[in-house]
């Protein structure tokens, strides 16, 4: 294997993280003429839905997650800035707040990387964790062995998060290869039941999942 290759490898290995894997970009995404294939890197935590509160929810993300991941990020950027190679880190920012997509999608790229499916709820499902990880996306211009995909979609027949979802928008579709977001969520439904909590986000449809450890009933 190529020497830059296996170094970042097994800086990947060492990162306090749940999973990563490698997706290659579509020829058909903007970034495809500067970056040749996407990092995923996962990080678990778990929330129970007794403890669900949603401004405590939010905060723990947020604060808590986000900063944990914000940490493996750095050790990967410093060790591609060390090595001379090529790389941006996808932003979590909606690009397009009409629309609600961000300038990469972080799910899509997980999925391809072989590290879960797309749940009934439109988030990504990991076999250890449900949808209780967080995601970050780093592109980069170097040839790396791309992951296995995972082509099973976990949901069944349980639906949990519809019934939960306090402004009915998730439709209860099993995933496919082809299926649009919107075949799946009416995400403004979602947005607007974020706005009405002073910004602070739902995400019942997630706590409620019972995929990941212990919590796999289906
Ligand atoms: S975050 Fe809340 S409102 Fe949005 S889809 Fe999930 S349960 Fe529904
Ligand atoms: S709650 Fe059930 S239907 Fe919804 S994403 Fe989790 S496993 Fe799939």
């Amino acid at each position: 294997m190529d020497k830059k290759v296996d170094s970042l490898i097994k800086i990947l290995d060492s990162l306090a993280i749940y999973k990563w894997g490698i997706s290659s970009v579509p020829k058909s995404n903007k970034f495809y003429h500067d970056y040749s294939y996407a990092i995923s890197l996962i990080l678990n935590y778990d929330y129970d839905l007794e403890d669900y509160n949603p401004r405590d929810f939010h905060d723990f993300l947020i604060f808590n997650i986000r900063d944990e991941l914000k940490s493996s990020i750095g050790i990967v950027e410093d060790h591609l800035k060390e090595e001379g190679i090529d790389y941006y880190v996808v932003s979590n920012m909606q690009k397009d707040k009409k629309l609600a997509i961000g300038e990469y999608s972080h799910k899509m790229a997980a999925v391809r990387a072989g590290l879960g499916w797309i749940g009934k709820n439109a988030l990504l499902i990991t076999k250890g964790y449900g949808p209780r990880v967080r995601l970050a996306t780093i592109l980069v211009n170097l040839d790396l062995p791309v992951s296995k995909k995972v082509d099973y979609d976990g949901c069944g027949s349980c639906n949990l998060c519809v019934n939960i979802c306090p402004t009915n928008c998730i439709v209860d579709v099993n995933w496919s290869n082809g299926l649009k977001r919107e075949d799946k969520i009416n995400i403004f439904n979602c947005i607007d039941k974020n706005e009405s909590r002073e910004g602070h986000i739902c995400g019942l449809c997630l706590v409620v999942c019972p995929v990941g450890g212990e919590k796999w009933l289906i």
